[in-house]
């Protein structure tokens, strides 16, 4: 995940900070030289990092900081507030069109990840109950429009294609298309090319003045970080972009990118990309990134994400099932199936505060919920509500039919036997101890 040697760095540089009780102004100064080297390191453009520690340290050297209870708690609140700044400040939103329909054109190098993001914002809109529209509009490489139609059909999105007729066309009968069929978000996936050139720059512009977008949006590489920023200036300067959709977070350590594409272009991120798949996509939030970046965790985003993702009515039930004690190995397989749709258990947990600074090593093994969803999926549906009918040689077999061992299958009814007794003993302190849960 991004960030992780900053996060590092910058807590190290706290920890001294705050070891020293009092502070000076050669303290804050001596700090903010350390979380200057630590966002170089990261990748972060010179000029940012430099006139970011230059605004801590004005802020920090005032008489209210220095003389508080706790002044280097007020210096981490600083950069907190200061790094939201930079990364634009409030979250950045998509227009939308008066009359519809609203377009947005992506664009950026090949290989940025443009078509798979047009896929995975054609989700997310269509998950707000939009009618999106995918249009073809790299002609030059044959295969990218069987790419988008496969993204579109994943995603149960239309794609509108014309071959290789000329893009400015293409997307002319693309948005009378989109009239006639009620598609109210039209999203454009332009062509790319290894570097910037003339010509495509020019076939961005007529598409550009022709049918005046509502968004363009900018796809570029986290990965490459200063490249992504330099990049990100170019088509800025010639496109006049609306916003930025930074891609493969999940593989960028550093994040240099994500800290300076907004203060060097002035343009927002509006989206991250964070895997291959198509529900990898979340909002940019400036203040949910900087707590990620101090190790204050995200915890915002992780209930959205539990409630968008997960089947409310089924947690409702769980929840009661398990206060009055009627839990089973039928509930269990529930919970998992639920669980995995939040995404990697490693994923989920980082967002937590201080978790993923601790988790950096760690390997988290999503297969055992798939081993214990195993042996769950072998007993009979009789078993699953009642598994005191399991007998040992039903445990051999079940062992057998999962791939596991019978001591296994033998620890996941200890487990279920356990956490029973535990809710029993719940139960019988008094249903006064969980106010709010839907007690009968
Ligand atoms: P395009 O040439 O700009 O249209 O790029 P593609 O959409 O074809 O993406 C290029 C490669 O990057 C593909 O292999 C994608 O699966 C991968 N990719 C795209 N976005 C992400 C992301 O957010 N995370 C990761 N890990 N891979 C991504």
């Amino acid at each position: 995940m991004a960030f992780e040697g900053l996060a590092d760095k910058l807590s190290a540089a706290f920890k001294r900070l705050k070891s020293k009780g009092k502070l000076n102004e050669a303290d804050v100064k001596e700090a903010m030289r350390e979380v200057r080297l630590a966002l170089l390191e990261a990748d972060v453009n010179y000029k940012v990092a430099k006139d970011f520690t230059n605004t801590v340290s004005e802020r920090a050297i005032g008489s209210e900081v220095m003389e508080s209870l706790t002044p280097a708690q007020m210096v981490i609140k600083i950069v907190n507030e200061e790094l939201t700044a930079l990364m634009g400040g409030s979250d950045a939103k998509i227009a939308s069109a008066s009359s519809p329909p609203t377009i947005l054109m992506l664009c950026g190098l090949q290989g940025a990840g443009k078509t798979t993001h047009a896929g995975k914002l054609a989700v997310m809109l269509k998950n707000k109950g939009h009618r999106p529209l995918l249009v073809a509009c790299d002609i030059y490489r044959p295969a990218a429009i069987k790419q988008l139609q496969v993204v579109g059909e994943k995603a149960g999105v239309p794609v509108f294609e014309m071959g290789t007729a000329n893009p400015v066309e293409i997307c002319k009968a693309a948005i009378r298309h989109a009239k006639d069929y009620g598609n109210d978000m039209v999203l454009i996936d332009t062509a790319g090319r290894l570097q910037i050139d003339e010509v495509l720059m020019n076939e961005l512009k007529d598409i550009k003045n022709t049918i005046s977008p509502h968004e363009i949006l900018l796809v570029v590489d986290s990965m490459t970080g200063q490249e992504a920023v330099n990049v990100a200036k170019t088509f800025d300067e010639l496109l006049n972009i609306t916003g930025v959709i930074l891609t493969k977070l999940d593989g960028d350590t550093r994040g240099g990118a994500a800290l300076s594409v907004r203060a060097v272009t002035g343009k927002p991120i509006k989206f991250v990309g964070t895997g291959e798949k198509l529900q990898d996509l979340e909002v940019f939030h400036p203040d949910r990134m900087a707590s990620r970046i101090l190790g204050m965790g995200d915890v915002l985003t992780l209930i959205e994400d539990a409630q968008s993702k997960l089947d409310q009515k089924a947690a409702e039930k769980t929840a009661q099932k398990l206060m009055q004690n009627k839990f089973d190995f039928n509930d269990l397989l529930d919970q998992l199936v639920q669980v995995k749709k939040m995404g990697p258990l490693k994923s989920v947990l980082s967002k937590m505060p201080g978790m993923e600074k601790q988790l950096k090593d760690v390997d988290i093994d999503d297969r055992e919920m798939d081993r214990i969803a195993a042996i769950i999926l072998s007993m009979t549906p009789e078993e699953r509500g009642k598994p005191s009918l399991i007998n040992p040689s039903r445990k051999r077999r079940m062992a057998a039919g999962s791939g596991m061992k019978v001591e296994d299958v033998n620890r996941l009814l200890k487990q279920l036997e356990q956490m029973q007794k535990l809710m029993k003993q719940l139960k019988g302190r008094g249903k006064r101890r969980f106010p709010g849960m839907g007690m009968p």
